[in-house]
């Protein structure tokens, strides 16, 4: 099905009403109780608004924006990872990741809107996680003793769900530290719940405050597929851009959510001229429950290059990544042969910009199943 067809055909999608928490509470599931789907939202958190509920084509059991959050039967697989990224290797307090030597990562809220069932941090929504801390005061401390610290990375969890108040405290004390430019918000609400910004005000003159030329806040935010670029979900994207934030939209490559070029280059399209072009896509990560999600990384990064041939502009800028414990490493290049890739960012500065050669493999779905045959350091004397 035609997805724009689709969203086109619906009623204009209006502000949520109603929050779900388990699979019982959907109308639209009712009478097709499956307890084995509700065996793994016990296991892998699910929660989901109406809003989001009626962007769904209930008559098509693939339709992508139900895969999103719905519970699949093979989440049960035993695969991948607590934590594929080994993000606790650099956790130096509790809710402070600082991988790269300008960056930190504050973990500040440990709840979003809907749970996407691919997550990769979907081990902090269990009760019994510490990684998250709402309380910023440890990551302050850390940030204002570390001069290099340029970028903050607000994350979780999403922080746009923490109340406003909560919000304009930690941007006031992230800005009360003369070194810290740029602060990233990581956010799905434009997609889950665009009335989470467009209904408060409040929220909006926060970011106007504390966004300014020279010190931008950037909304990282998190669109999967065409058919969550609603008109709300447009509107949320440029009452925040007149507010003085800007907006960038990043996602992985998800088994039967976008796994389509026809749909990655739709999606690419409209979030540029939303302005809020695509910054990364990623490799879905070898994380727990994630098996029916994951595509081989051979096949995901084909579709990243049609989808991205096929635009222009803004449109045709972002970059295939892996998100690997030693860093943000860049697919460049496929052949019959060899995987190309690169460091974009890297956990050892050492390897800044360091080619990387692997042997073609098509089943491999994660850079550790690929076997390793050289490198290169271009830019470095011989
Ligand atoms: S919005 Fe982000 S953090 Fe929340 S469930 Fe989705 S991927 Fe995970």
């Amino acid at each position: 099905m035609n997805s724009i067809t689709y969203q086109q055909a619906l009623p204009f999608p209006d502000r949520p009403t109603v929050h779900y928490n388990t699979l019982g509470q959907v109308p639209e599931l009712s009478g097709s109780s499956n307890p084995t789907l509700e065996v793994i939202a016990d296991l892998y958190h699910f929660r989901a608004n109406n809003y989001y509920t009626r962007l769904i084509n209930w008559l098509d059991p693939d339709d992508p924006l139900r895969r999103m959050i719905v519970p699949h039967e093979g989440e049960q697989a035993e695969w991948g990872k607590a934590d594929p990224s080994d993000e606790a290797s650099i956790t130096v307090a509790r809710g402070v990741q600082h991988k790269y030597r300008d960056t930190a990562l504050l973990l500040c809220s440990d709840v979003c809107a809907a749970y996407c069932r691919y997550c990769f941090r979907k081990r902090i929504f269990k009760d019994d996680n510490q990684e998250v801390s709402i309380d910023i005061a440890h990551g302050v401390e850390y940030i204002r003793n570390h001069p290099e610290i340029t970028d903050v990375l607000l994350s979780g969890g999403d922080p746009l769900m923490l109340s406003t108040r909560r919000l304009t405290e930690i941007l006031g004390s992230l800005r009360s530290i003369a070194h810290v430019q740029t602060i990233r918000i990581g956010s799905k609400l434009p997609a889950f719940n665009p009335w989470r910004i467009l209904d408060d005000a409040e929220l909006l003159t926060t970011l106007s405050r504390y966004s300014t030329a020279s010190a931008p806040i950037y909304v990282m935010a998190h669109f999967d597929h065409p058919r969550e670029l609603t008109d709300p979900a447009l509107a949320c994207i440029d009452r925040l851009t007149h507010s003085g934030v800007r907006c960038v939209n990043q996602c992985p490559i998800i088994r039967g959510i976008n796994d389509d070029a026809v749909i990655l280059a739709e999606l690419f399209s409209l979030t540029a001229r939303a302005g809020c072009p695509q910054y990364y896509v990623f490799q879905c990560r070898p994380t727990f429950g994630n098996q029916p999600y994951t595509l081989p990384l051979v096949q995901s990064y084909k579709l990243f290059q049609n989808a991205t041939r096929v635009n222009g502009g803004l449109a045709r800028t972002s970059r295939f990544i892996i998100s690997h414990t030693s860093g943000k490493v860049e697919i460049v290049g496929i052949d019959e042969e060899l995987i190309y890739a690169r460091y974009h960012r890297a956990k050892n500065s050492a390897d800044e910009g360091r080619i990387l050669l692997y042997h073609r493999d098509d089943e491999a779905c994660w850079l550790d199943d690929l076997v390793f045959c050289g490198q290169s350091h271009l830019g470095r004397k011989c």
